[in-house]
């Protein structure tokens, strides 16, 4: 009996100390956690502008190295087909909002973007795209406006936040030709501690605090305005990673959406080429640092772009817009880095913003996974075309 009780003792002690070092182990591989995080938009880019690209170039874009891809269903609270500020919003919050809103949910109520909650962690931040600086993408990042159109309230948000560390855009005139007569950018240098410049030359990049407004309006197309959005996106980089505590950049690939609304192929395939060098940056930077997850998606597709042979000959291909508006094609979303593997699958634009916070170890379970019904009119036609069976 006495012999049974020492052999129950060493079995029971044996199996603790095996529960434990598996406990450690467990403990050991749990996943590392995302410092940094690049979030990058290409405003319209859904897989046909990709493609398109690819065909037009003959090469892969930056796009192709990402080991997780998945789907991301762009509808908006109010409309199957989504604008900009609406889809921006769902993918810096976690609800669906109502076209044309920024930053707001349905009901108007300000919400926390991935940048805000980033920043509260303690991360520097930074902005970078092609359009205006209070253009819907950036802004559904730092700004609360119920329309996307309150251009100068947009500026003024921007000038304020305290959230926000790097601006490099266009759309200066909202800030020194404003209607109120405010010239926002001295008071910028001088009450609201920002460095401000109009372009990217001469930059000091030590400073935390500046914005780049390199342009009254949006910044020209590619490749007339040059290295713009790859190199500001190297020099964001050079700021924020001196912060410790790692950084949140968010960057925009702008001016994709406005070639697909012009219906302008040429001008397409080089803004989709300047977004690819933009990501190869991001993608190079995170292979090298190990602690950056990139995340790079779409707002909406933008132009209804198919590549056909007219002639149903499968042998001369054209771009064909069907649209010179935004439809409801549900785009890609490319991902690398700590967490990458959560953008997989079939996903709503307004989950992607906790899959990025969880990836930094940060948990929020505010996430509205209410089904989508469509609200507008949808007619489907059916063999509109003479097709051929083959
Ligand atoms: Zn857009």
């Amino acid at each position: 009996m006495k012999k049974s009780i020492t052999c129950l003792l060493l079995l029971s002690t044996f199996l603790f100390l095996g529960f434990e070092s598996c406990a450690q182990k467990e403990q050991k591989q749990e996943p590392p956690k995302a410092k940094n995080v690049i979030y990058m938009i290409g405003d319209g880019m859904a897989l046909p502008q990709v493609f398109a690209t690819m065909l037009a170039t003959g090469e892969d874009l930056a796009f192709c190295q990402f080991p997780y891809t998945g789907i991301v269903d762009t509808r908006s609270k109010s409309n199957t087909i989504t604008d900009s500020a609406a889809g921006g919003t769902a993918l810096a919050c976690d609800q669906k909002t109502k076209n044309g809103m920024v930053g707001m949910d349905s009901d108007t109520v300000a919400m926390p973007t991935v940048l805000d909650v980033l920043a509260e962690h303690g991360k520097s931040t930074g902005i970078v795209v092609t359009c205006y600086a209070g253009h819907a993408t950036p802004a559904d990042f730092f700004a609360k406006v119920p329309k996307r159109s309150m251009y100068e309230d947009i500026a003024i948000q921007m000038a304020e936040s305290d959230k926000l560390n790097v601006m490099i855009s266009g759309g200066r005139k909202h800030f020194d030709q404003r209607k109120d007569s405010i010239n926002l950018i001295e008071r910028m240098k001088n009450e609201l501690g920002w460095k401000v410049y109009d372009t990217l030359a001469d930059i000091d990049t030590s400073c935390m605090k500046y914005a780049v407004l390199a342009h009254r309006s949006h910044m020209p197309k590619y490749p007339e305005r040059g290295e713009f959005l790859p190199e500001g996106v190297k020099t964001a980089l050079k700021t924020l990673e001196q912060d410790e505590d790692g950084f949140f950049l968010m960057v925009e690939g702008s001016q994709i959406d406005f070639a697909c609304h012009a219906a302008d192929s040429a001008w397409m395939v080089n803004e989709t080429v300047d977004f690819s060098n933009a990501v190869q940056i991001a993608l190079d930077y995170a292979k090298a640092d190990g602690n950056t997850l990139v995340v790079v998606t779409a707002d909406h597709e933008t132009g209804g772009l198919t590549m056909i042979d007219k002639q149903g000959a499968y042998t001369n291909i054209s771009f064909n817009y069907s649209t010179g508006s935004h439809t409801c094609l549900p785009v890609m979303v490319y991902a690398y880095g700590p967490g990458a593997e959560q953008f997989t699958g079939w996903m709503q634009n307004n989950e992607l913003k906790a899959k990025i916070l969880k990836a930094c170890g940060i948990e929020e379970t505010t996430v509205d996974t209410t089904s989508i019904k469509a609200t507008d009119n949808i007619v489907p036609v059916i063999g509109n075309f003479d097709s051929k069976p083959d």
